[in-house]
């Protein structure tokens, strides 16, 4: 069985505070964008195991997505395993949540595989409990995301643009960027005061926002100068995704995009993706689950 696993960017992400375990508080305007790893899965096997050629994601149990199938395994009592085979596309440890939605994929096609014995809502939190972007992998619609990445509301305000992803050639580390960040400089919260209640409609010429932003840029300049060119070229808006590395830019048509992308291909460090943003779900899925 081959799934696609999507990438996603933030177009709207603030942190709103910190909770006295460590984690962070925020809000985020998510979406999925057509960039896919694909996880194949082999049933019948006894052991479960994870292989990727990549060489930076693990193939133990350290794998996100070997750790939802663990966790979804265990929690049925179910004596068996599943060979997992993902073939990436999508960048590591680049903001677009490829770990996370490899971890979904994995939720979502063995609570298929075994009929369905969890509720969306359950699946969710077994997500939560693999990594805070997972929940919106499993939920799959263009959302408001809050809390720690468990509140879920979905979100359809915002017409479909063509969108240039940049990977500047770097990796960045999530858990640095958060232990840089200084929450008395953030700045989101001024920009946009109520997404979270859809008092205010979000508009990406002027909305765009992440307050994760400027504290990876000070540490990666490359990424200043990946959103200055997108924005040279025509970009509507650009912003880094997530903690980064990527930069996004947003084109109202798909002539400007097109442009872009051959004019940034120009310089050779970067990795570029011409994509959609996908503003439907894709996958059916029951609305009721057992437990
Ligand atoms: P995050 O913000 O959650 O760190 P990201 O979107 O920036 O995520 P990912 O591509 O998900 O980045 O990778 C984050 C880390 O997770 C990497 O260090 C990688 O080695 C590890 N990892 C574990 N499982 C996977 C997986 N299935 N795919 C990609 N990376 C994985």
């Amino acid at each position: 069985m081959r799934i696609l696993s999507p990438a996603k960017i933030n177009l709207f992400l603030q942190i709103t505070g910190k909770r006295p375990d460590g984690y962070h508080d925020l809000v985020s305007l998510m979406y999925c964008v057509g960039l896919y790893d694909t996880v194949s899965l082999t049933f019948g096997v006894k052991e479960t195991s994870v292989s990727c050629c990549h060489p930076d994601v693990p193939e133990d149990e350290t794998n996100l997505a070997f750790a939802a199938a663990a966790l979804f395994l265990n929690t049925l009592n179910i004596n068996q395993g599943v060979k997992i085979s993902i073939e990436k596309q999508i960048p590591v440890a680049a903001g677009l949540g490829g770990g996370s939605s490899n971890a979904a994929a994995v939720f979502l096609e063995l609570n298929r595989h075994y009929g369905y014995p969890f509720s969306p809502d359950k699946l969710i939190s077994m997500g939560l409990s693999i990594g805070a972007d997972v929940p919106f992998f499993i939920f799959r619609k263009p959302a408001i995301v809050s809390g720690i990445g468990d509140k879920l509301k979905a979100y359809q305000g915002l017409e479909s643009f063509k969108i240039l992803l940049v990977f500047p050639g770097f990796s960045i580390s999530t858990a640095k960027v958060y232990k840089n960040l200084n929450l008395g400089l953030t700045n989101c919260k001024k920009k946009l005061k109520s997404l979270l209640l859809n008092e205010q409609s979000f508009d990406p010429r002027c909305h765009l926002c992440n307050d994760l932003e400027s504290t990876a840029a000070s540490m990666y300049p490359g990424i200043f100068k990946a959103k200055e060119a997108l924005l040279r070229h025509g970009a509507l808006g650009a912003l880094m995704s997530g903690s980064g590395s990527t930069v996004f830019g947003l084109f109202s048509d798909s002539d400007t995009a097109f442009k872009a992308n051959r004019a940034l291909a120009e310089n050779d460090k970067w990795q570029l993706y011409l994509v959609n943003m996908i503003t439907k779900e894709t996958e059916d899925k029951p609305e009721q689950g057992l437990s």
